[in-house]
This record gives structure tokens, sequence and C-alpha cells, in this order.
């Protein structure tokens, strides 16, 4: 089958994951910025990982037959310093100009602090300008349905910004409702410990249907796996759903979603 990985962080990951996701079918991953594990202590950090996610990390990934495109933001765990992120965020445009970055994300909140709103508004106020597509990250655990609440406000408050151009991922059953509602794209993560399994994607699936979905791995460089999304694509088969939904779960719809960039061109 063909599958795209719409999030996964490959600059964390082996040149066998490279070997797998390519022989596996996965020839199209995006990437977005994040939070390395660490806290960054200069903005030339930044410089240096974006020149990595848009210049090095492409060139890798071709070496496999896989085409890889990337997201560029200043990620919430960093926002909280506030000297350091108005430097990020200065620097930030330039490189969305790139030909493999498709918008600005992972962007959105964490603890839902002031900090991580003020950077959130000033990405979304970029993107708003620049017409580009937006992927959101939500907070974990206790906070995701009030970060989710807040994001979505602070979205639908800037009309030049359409739902259906923002995807918001890590959802959870207690928010892909409200997200679907407003007229966002919605993510499922598959993490093996603190998010989403293959099976309670694919009930979500069940529930909610095939539309505005995209299922991701969201590998890093914590416990994860790259061929999660794969797994969950077996085990739509494994419950009797046809080649054709599960083509459009994991290709067709990454494809619809990413495709609203210009710069997003495949086969
Ligand atoms: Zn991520």
């Amino acid at each position: 089958m063909k599958a795209i990985d719409p999030h996964i962080h490959m600059i964390s990951r082996t040149t066998d994951d490279y070997l797998k996701l390519a022989v596996s079918g996965i020839h199209v991953v995006t990437e977005p910025a994040f939070w390395a594990g660490y806290d960054r202590c200069s903005a030339g950090s930044f410089r240096d990982y974006f020149h990595q996610l848009t210049v090095a990390e492409p060139a890798r990934a071709a070496r496999f037959g896989i085409r890889h495109y990337c997201w560029i933001g200043l990620n919430s765990k960093e926002a909280e310093d506030i000297e350091l992120s108005e430097e990020v965020l200065a620097l930030i445009p330039e490189y969305l100009d790139r030909e493999t970055v498709l918008g600005l994300g992972e962007i959105g909140l964490n603890k839902n602090s002031r900090n991580e709103i003020r950077a959130l508004e000033r990405q979304l106020a970029l993107a708003a300008e620049r017409n580009d597509l937006v992927l959101i990250h939500t907070p974990h655990l206790e906070d995701k349905l009030k970060g989710t609440r807040i994001i979505m406000d602070m979205i639908l408050s800037e009309p030049r910004i359409k739902p259906e151009r923002v995807l918001i991922d890590h959802a959870e059953e207690h928010t892909i409702g409200e997200i679907r509602e407003k007229g966002f794209w919605y993510g499922l993560t598959l993490y093996p410990h603190s998010k989403g399994s293959p099976e309670r994607a694919v009930d979500a699936v069940e529930i909610y249907g095939p539309d505005r979905v995209c299922i991701n791995s969201s590998a890093d460089w914590s416990v994860s796996d790259p061929l999660a999304t794969l797994k969950t694509a077996n085990e739509m088969r494994r419950r009797g759903h046809p080649e054709e939904l599960i083509n459009r779960i994991f290709y067709e719809n990454p494809k619809s979603f990413l495709g609203q960039c210009p710069k997003f061109h495949i086969a």
C-alpha cells in the first residue's frame, strides 16, 4: 500500500527507519519543527535546526526514495523565554519561503500559558498574512480540551485563516467532535505510551467517519514507532474495512490536506 506520514520527526530517526518506511510504502513524510527534548539556549540553534529540516533532511530522505517536506515554527515548550522567542519568531519568515516548507507547525499550546498564547498569536498572524497552512500541536493530558478550545477560538477569530487549512493534531476522543464541528482537520497520533493506539484510532474512524482525519506516528527521539501508521492500517484490514477506505485514510486524506499548499506535489 501507499501511505503518507504527515507528522514524523525524521531527524531523530536512523537510516534503518528510512529504509523501513520506504520498503513498507511510506514514500512521503512531513516533519514539523518541534521541541528537541531540551530547551535550546540561542536563536543560532534554531537556525541550524531549520537548516537541517529544509536542506539536510530532504537530501537524507531522497537517498531512500522518500520525499521529505517540513513545517517551520516555534514550539510552545520554548515560548517561555520571551527574548529568545522574539529572536526565533524573527527568523521564521525566511525559512517559510523554502521550497519544501508547507507552512507553520507544529505551533500551539502545551500548558496554555500566557507566553505560549502570545507566541501562537504571532505565528497565526504570520500564517494569515502569508496564507500558509497550519499544523497545530495540542496539549497532552488534562490540559488538552481547554487548550484545544483556546487554540480554535484564536484561529476562528482570524477570518483570513480558513479552518480547512488547519490540522489540529494529537486529537483524542474528547476533542474530535468539537474540532470536526468547527471545520478543522484533525490528527490522530499513535504513540506507544502517552497517546493513541491503533485500536483507538480505528475506533475513532469508525465513530466519526473518514472525513478530514489524518493519522500519524509522530515518531521522534522518544519511545515511538515509525511504522505505527501502517500497523493501524493493518488493524483496519483485520476488522474487515475495504482497501479503498484504508487508502483514503492513509494516502488520499493527507494528500488532500497537504495538497492545499502549492509546494506539495506528489503523484
Ligand atoms: Zn511532533
